[in-house]
């Protein structure tokens, strides 16, 4: 596709957030008659799914402590539901199992997810937890476990699947997604802050209104757009910390064990739930028996026949290299810095071991392929929906997104017609103002 001169919308990024911007706002265009996704472009300076959603275990859960997280992840649910097939969207539901420091956190979740509506079950006692595991997988055996948290929605879905399904439905709408495209800087007008062009490195385009949906990359954009690196946060201490960096790196870690999924199947031949274990019983190895870690610690697991095997992962680690100088490229499983190494197999093959007993011995068939990747998270791990630049809409997820599919539903709404109550609690206002998300005893900088 040749590029063009002028459109009205410019949506950077072909991952979920650009993709689902696209789609959601070409059909409000269309409905409000006015002139669908002929409007609408989507640039991407590689292809669909070259970000962190098109290497995402893929995950879909509304385990979250924070109550606004709760209610966007069970919109974004809605939308996962209402085209599974087009999504490659997987309705096994998810687990979240977890020791005694937990249990008070998970158990709030489960009576908000009432009020809202969710469906889930809340066992809480340790035998009582583990009969309940063993009533799924007759080998469950993880130690240290006092609550589980199994919630009846969410699951998973296939990456790059579930953004070709956007694609194709932007495209319908009559959206025009431009690939090997890469935005290299903004024009601005005379007497405002507003972006008039967006500039790429095949020539400049005109339009009215930028969606920035970077994913790892928004702190290239972020400087681009001369929005400030460091923030002033008004902390739960009620005082004021300046010079906070807007920005940081995580790397997650994540591989295969690359038996047949179906040996993952429940006690009745069904697909399981997602497994997420947390737990402070010490881990150890299941190859020589040596310790691990003492340390509360958690994976998450399932059947995945897209990655060919038992896919899942462990806790992130913070990348402490200066934001700036982070190689983002190459992005992925093709970056030299951020994939994960034999620790990461060793750990989290033990750990799979730790909790169910058909995995143990099972560390030779762990798939020894490049897998992992960084996200970029803001400074208190929780996702920035906002407007800067008068016209310009940042999505930036802080490594939440792949499930939040529906954001950019909510994203459209604000561009169209007027601001989503589901959004508001995701302003960057609200770290000087001090309005800020509750934080659980969970070990993931996620949850
Ligand atoms: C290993 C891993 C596993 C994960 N697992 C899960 C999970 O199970 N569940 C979950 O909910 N989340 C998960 N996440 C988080 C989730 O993947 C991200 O939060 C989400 O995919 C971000 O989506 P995005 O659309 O913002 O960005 P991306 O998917 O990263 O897309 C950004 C796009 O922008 C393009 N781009 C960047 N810079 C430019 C530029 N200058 N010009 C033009 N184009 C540009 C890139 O090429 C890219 O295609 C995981 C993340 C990682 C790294």
């Amino acid at each position: 596709m040749s590029i063009p001169s002028q459109v009205k919308y410019c949506i950077i990024g072909a991952g979920i957030h650009g993709l689902s911007t696209a789609w959601h706002l070409a059909a409000k265009l269309e409905a409000q008659g006015k002139g669908g996704g002929k409007d609408i472009l989507v640039i991407d300076k590689t292809s669909i799914g070259a970000g962190a959603s098109g290497i995402a275990c893929g995950v879909v859960r509304n385990n979250y402590y924070q109550p606004a997280m709760r209610e966007l992840m069970a919109a974004c649910v809605e939308v996962w539901e209402s085209d599974p097939e087009a999504f490659s969207y997987h309705p096994v539901g998810y687990m979240q199992i977890s020791p005694e420091a937990m249990r008070e956190d998970v158990a709030k979740i489960h009576a908000e997810q009432q009020a809202i509506g969710y469906d889930s079950a809340f066992i809480e006692g340790a035998g009582e937890s583990e009969a309940y595991m063993k009533g799924i997988f007759s080998d469950w055996q993880a130690k240290g476990i006092t609550s589980v948290l199994h919630e009846k929605k969410g699951g998973y879905a296939n990456n790059l699947a579930s953004l070709y399904g956007l694609a194709t439905k932007a495209e319908g709408h009559g959206v025009r997604i431009l690939t090997g495209a890469k935005v290299t800087g903004f024009e601005t007008g005379h007497n405002s802050e507003a972006v008039t062009a967006v500039v790429t490195d095949k020539g400049s385009i005109a339009c009215d209104q930028v969606v920035v949906a970077v994913g790892p990359w928004i702190n290239q954009i972020w400087t681009m757009l001369e929005l400030p690196q460091t923030i002033s946060i008004k902390g739960r201490d009620g005082k004021m910390h300046d010079d906070i960096p807007m920005w940081r790196y995580w790397a997650l870690e994540e591989g295969t064990l690359g038996v047949d999924p179906n040996f993952q199947k429940t006690n009745d031949g069904a697909m399981p739930p997602v497994i997420h274990v947390d737990t402070d019983a010490p881990l150890h190895s299941d190859v020589d028996g040596s310790l691990i870690t003492d340390k509360i610690w958690g994976i998450y697991y399932k059947p995945d026949f897209n990655f060919g095997g038992i896919q899942g992962g462990a806790m992130p680690y913070e990348v402490k290299t200066p934001v700036d100088q982070v190689a983002v490229d190459p992005y992925g499983p093709e970056s030299p810095d951020f994939v994960v190494d034999d620790n990461f197999a060793h750990m989290w093959c033990s750990a799979l071991a730790f909790c169910q007993k058909r995995f143990e011995g099972q560390i030779g068939k762990y798939k020894k392929e490049a897998s992992g990747g960084i996200g970029c998270f803001t400074p208190d791990s929780f996702p920035v929906f906002d407007r800067f630049r008068d016209n310009v809409y940042v999505i930036a997820d802080s490594n939440h997104g792949y499930k939040m599919i529906g954001v950019g539903k909510e994203v459209a709404q604000e561009l169209l017609d007027g601001k989503s109550a589901l959004l508001e609690p995701f302003r960057v206002s609200r770290y000087p103002e001090g309005r800020l998300h509750p934080v659980s005893q969970s070990p993931f900088p996620w949850s």
